[in-house]
């Protein structure tokens, strides 16, 4: 190569292509979920990111190598994703695991027995199971408490409180917490207690807690990220760099680490994240007003509705209302609910939300199958609500196979 070609080459790499990379960071979200921590392959220039799929790396002499030693604490896939879900969160830092409740069961672990949690009442069944039968049982006990106001859930901090626990929208029921103001109130009392928001119903499209002043905000990728449902993996973001070193070594030194495959699965459908979400909601608007004027529905979930108690709030910490939308049938009836979950032809009976298929539910038999009754009626989880996750089908189809499966009751 001539001197003058190695001369452009840099010209060009330093003028227009370093800060291009530094641009990323401030691009908006349709742009970041296709360039933000990709770059072509050093090796070959390969434009979509190679699976790395190997456990270890050459070493020239001992401690001489590459910047990767061994596949559990570093992996070139799992980094392109980790930086592209920091970038989509508005954060520094992305660590990813290998499902959402081992990216859960990290951020518990920067606790130590005799250390509390706060947690919303009604959040993701797996998430109280590891609270309330894993780490319990080593002294790290949860209180969970309904968080429709900021001063009540300030007013539970104690001492011994280390981790406040979020969920917006909640699962099944979608009620909406205002989460700038629970972070005003809790950093009011104290300000070393960690905010954490699952931020798995909204997806980073919708909403960015770290923006809101969270500490960490937690994906189970499996849902909207991936949204192909096709991998389990998880990942928590932050801007803070000393959250992020100790994520970093509980992720290597406990080692539930996300295969190459995964990473690369969840990167490809990250690329369609925007256009997949923007048409689930769409969706899901049609079809919560189709089932308000169905004559055999009672209550209709959705924050999209100006009726619904948190839709204020929605509207101003997210983009839009989401995929998900819960009913329950008048007559409140498990039989009915049973029919209309066995007749429908394109919402699968199936657990998961967030793909790009339609998927049905009964949250009392199967993901709040653990709740007592009174607990669930508490909430309005009654015995015959469904619920929706929408996908990117036409509207007009899932409209007509709701309509038909309930045609039968
Ligand atoms: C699915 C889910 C999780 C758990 O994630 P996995 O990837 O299944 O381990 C946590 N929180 C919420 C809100 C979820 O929907």
């Amino acid at each position: 190569m001539s001197i003058k070609l190695i001369c452009l080459f840099f010209y060009v790499e330093y003028v227009y292509i370093c800060p291009f990379r530094k641009l990323i960071y401030l691009m908006k979200f349709e742009t970041k979920v296709i360039h933000a921590g990709i770059e072509s392959d050093p090796s070959t220039g390969a434009v979509m990111t190679p699976i790395y799929q190997t456990s270890t790396y050459e070493q020239k002499s001992p401690g001489n190598h590459k910047g990767f030693e061994y596949a559990r604490t570093h992996n070139p896939t799992r980094s392109a994703l980790e930086k592209n879900l920091a970038s989509l969160e508005n954060g520094k830092f992305g660590v990813t695991f290998s499902s959402g409740m081992a990216a859960m069961d990290a951020i518990v672990k920067l606790l130590k027995s005799g250390d509390e949690v706060i947690s919303i009442n009604d959040l993701y069944g797996g998430s109280y199971r590891l609270l309330t039968k894993v780490y319990a049982q080593f002294g790290i006990q949860s209180k969970f408490v309904p968080m429709d106001n900021a001063k009540f859930v300030s007013e539970q901090i104690s001492k011994k409180t280390k981790l406040v626990w979020i969920e917006t929208p909640t699962n099944p029921m979608l009620s909406i917490v205002d989460i700038k103001q629970i972070v005003k109130k809790v950093k009011e009392v104290k300000r070393n207690v960690i905010i954490c928001v699952d931020n798995t119903f909204a997806s980073p499209y919708l909403q960015n807690p770290l923006d809101l002043g969270a500490d960490l905000v937690i994906h189970s990728a499996t849902k909207y990220i991936n949204g192909h449902s096709d991998v389990v993996l998880g990942a928590v973001i932050t801007k803070k760099p000393k959250l992020a070193e100790k994520l970093y070594f509980i992720q290597n030194a406990s080692g539930a680490v996300p295969g190459p495959q995964d990473c690369f699965l969840t990167l490809r459908g990250i690329k369609t994240l925007h256009l997949r979400v923007d048409r689930a909601c769409k969706n899901a608007k049609k079809i919560a007003r189709f089932l308000t004027l169905h004559p055999k529905v009672n209550n209709v979930y959705y924050p999209g509705f100006k009726a619904h108690p948190g839709h204020k709030i929605a509207k101003a910490q997210m983009r839009d209302f989401g995929g998900m939308v819960s009913f329950d049938l008048t007559g409140d009836s498990y039989g009915d609910a049973k029919k209309v979950l066995s007749n429908t032809k394109l919402f699968t009976l199936a657990e998961s939300l967030g793909g790009v298929e339609s998927l049905i539910g009964h949250p009392a038999s199967m993901t709040h199958a653990s709740i007592p009754i009174e607990e669930r009626h508490k909430v309005g989880l009654t015995d015959s609500l469904i619920r929706l996750s929408i996908g990117i089908e036409n509207v007009d189809d899932l409209i007509a196979d709701l309509e038909n499966a309930m045609t039968k009751l």
